[in-house]
C-alpha cells in the first residue's frame, strides 16, 4: 500500500518557489492499478519521483506498507526500496550491454547469486515474450520490446510495486495496447501493485481501477475510473 499524506514539492527556479506538488492525499491499495493524469506540468512526475523516494516531500509524509519513509534509517530505506520497480517512457535500457546483462547487471549489484540470476532473467523474460531476444542489444529491438526489457528488469527484483513513468507515451498504439495487456497481467498474475503516471486518458481507462486527476499540483478529482470518467 502506498499513502501520500498532505505531501507537497516546492522547487527553488531562480528567484522564483514553484509549487510542483501542493498538499497531495492519495491511498493506493494493495493489488490495484492506480493512475494519475494530467497536463505537462501538473506535477505527476514530482509526485512519482517522491513515491520512488528520488525526491522527498517539502511538507507531509508518504508511507509504503505502513512504513513513514521519513523515518527510517538508511538500511531499512534500502529494503523498502527493492520492493519497488520503476519504468519509464525513454526505456533507460544500458545501450552497451544485452538484454540478458541490462537484466542481471543490477541484480549483481544486489548482491543475488548467479544462480538465482539466471533462473529470474529466464524467467521474467519468458513473461515479457523476449526469451529469443537474450542476446540482442537494445539497438536491435523495437520500442515495444525495449519496454518489455524494461519491464522483465523491474519484475526480476521481484517487487510488491511497479511504478509506471509515462511507459506507453513513445509507443504506437497497437504496441501500447499490448504493453497495457501485459501490466494487466502482471497485476493479475503475480499480484504487483501497479501506480502509473500519464497524460492519456485512454490508458487510464483501458487499465486502470481508480484515478487522480492533477492540475497545478492539485488533485481535482479522484475516484473509480467509472465514475471520474463516465462515458456520454
Ligand atoms: P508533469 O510530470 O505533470 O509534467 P512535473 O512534476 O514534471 O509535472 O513538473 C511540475 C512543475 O514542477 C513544473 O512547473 C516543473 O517545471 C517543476 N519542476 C519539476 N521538476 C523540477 C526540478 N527538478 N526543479 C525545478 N522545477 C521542477
Ligand atoms: P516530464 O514532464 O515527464 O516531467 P520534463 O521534461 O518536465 O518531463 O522533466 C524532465 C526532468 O527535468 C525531470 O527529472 C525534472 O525533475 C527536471 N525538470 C523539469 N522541469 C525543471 C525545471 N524547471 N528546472 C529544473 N529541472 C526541471
Amino acid at each position: 500500500m502506498i499513502e501520500l499524506k498532505h505531501v507537497s514539492k516546492t522547487y527553488q527556479q531562480k528567484k522564483n518557489m514553484v509549487e510542483a506538488v501542493k498538499a497531495v492525499d492519495l491511498t493506493i491499495q494493495k493489488g490495484e492499478i492506480f493512475g494519475v493524469v494530467g497536463y505537462s506540468g501538473a506535477g505527476k512526475s514530482t509526485l512519482i519521483r517522491m513515491v520512488n523516494f528520488l525526491e522527498a516531500p517539502t511538507q507531509g509524509e508518504v508511507w509504503i506498507n505502513g512504513q513513514n519513509l521519513n523515518q527510517l534509517s538508511k538500511k531499512e530505506l534500502l529494503l523498502t526500496r527493492r520492493k519497488i520497480g520503476m519504468i519509464f517512457q525513454g526505456y533507460n535500457l544500458l545501450s552497451t550491454a544485452t538484454v540478458y546483462e541490462n537484466i542481471a547487471k543490477p541484480l549483481q549489484l544486489e548482491g543475488i547469486s548467479a544462480e538465482v540470476i539466471e533462473k529470474r532473467v529466464n524467467t521474467y523474460l519468458a513473461l515479457v515474450g523476449l526469451s529469443d531476444r537474450k542476446d540482442n542489444y537494445p539497438a536491435q529491438l523495437s520500442g515495444g520490446q525495449k519496454q518489455r526489457v524494461a519491464i522483465a528488469r523491474a519484475l526480476a527484483h521481484e517487487p510488491e510495486i511497479l511504478l509506471s513513468d509515462e511507459a506507453t507515451s513513445a509507443l504506437d498504439p497497437e504496441t501500447t495496447e499490448a504493453i497495457l495487456e501485459l501490466l494487466l497481467k502482471i497485476n493479475k498474475d503475480l499480484g504487483i501493485t501497479i501506480f502509473l503516471i500519464t497524460h492519456e486518458i485512454d490508458v487510464v481507462q483501458r487499465i486502470c481501477d481508480r484515478v487522480a486527476v492533477m492540475e497545478e499540483g492539485r488533485v481535482i478529482e479522484e475516484g473509480p475510473v467509472i465514475q471520474v470518467f463516465t462515458q456520454p
